[in-house]
């Protein structure tokens, strides 16, 4: 286990490249406004208020004007890279440009409002000796799993829904993408895992939300409006 000092620069992948389906609306979900200002912008902005001082962007192709205007007044310094097919690809471009920096994080444009202190809890899990790290919270409605013979309910007790940023020791995190190449996972702590690290729990936050649905929006405005 490698313990990687406070002084290590932070730096924080931005997985902007999917479309967005769901939310509907002209422009991609990481250029929709909230407040007046793009899900992308508010993402830099929470990172950047955890700790992190350097992004890639991964977007897709086509949009690099919009999201160099989207980020004019980013409080950090940023990059664009041309996003892959899936989720997973698209983090593999992102590593392909990465600046340098020990402590990695993954993070979701659709994720706007994650607070500081979860960004924060997730670098201190890195810099404490983890290789890959997730924020997660409890589930609240009942759960029940379907299949073709009914259905059942499942112990929810036992259940975290998984957030985003993960944060990951950088060796680990590239060392995985690249033997998990032409293999899908669900997330990089997937991939992580497939390769034999183990995976840390911290506390995400409600405030994580993903932006997937014009609801998610309307609760993210409310949010805004607490703060
Ligand atoms: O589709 P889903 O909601 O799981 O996407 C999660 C995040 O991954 C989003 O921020 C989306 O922009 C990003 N993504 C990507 N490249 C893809 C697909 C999704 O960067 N090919």
């Amino acid at each position: 286990m490698s313990h990687i000092t406070s002084q290590e620069p932070v730096v924080a992948i931005v997985v902007a490249a999917g479309s967005g389906i769901r939310l509907g609306g002209e422009v991609p979900k990481a250029l929709r406004l909230l407040d007046g200002r793009p899900l992308v912008g508010w993402s830099l902005e929470s990172l950047a208020a955890g700790g992190v001082s350097e992004a890639v962007v991964v977007i897709a192709d086509g949009l690099q004007d919009a999201f160099g205007r989207a980020l004019q007044d980013a409080p950090l310094p940023w990059r664009l890279v041309t996003g892959g097919a899936t989720r997973q690809e698209s983090v593999a471009r992102g590593l392909d440009a990465l600046p340098p920096g020990d402590v990695v994080l993954v993070h979701d444009a659709a994720r706007p409002l994650v607070p500081a202190q979860v960004v924060r809890a997730v670098v201190d899990a890195v810099r404490r000796g983890a290789a890959a790290v997730i924020p997660v919270v409890e589930v609240s409605d009942t759960i029940r799993q379907v299949s073709q013979d009914g259905s059942e309910v499942v112990d929810r007790g036992a259940l975290r829904a998984v957030q985003t940023p993960q944060g990951f020791a950088r060796e680990a995190l590239i060392a995985s993408h690249v033997a998990a190449a032409g293999r899908q996972y669900t997330d990089d702590a997937a991939v992580c895992e497939a390769f034999g690290y183990e995976v840390v729990l911290v506390p995400g936050s409600r405030e994580a939300l993903k932006i997937t649905e014009p609801y998610d929006l309307a609760v993210a405005e409310a949010v805004l409006r607490q703060r």
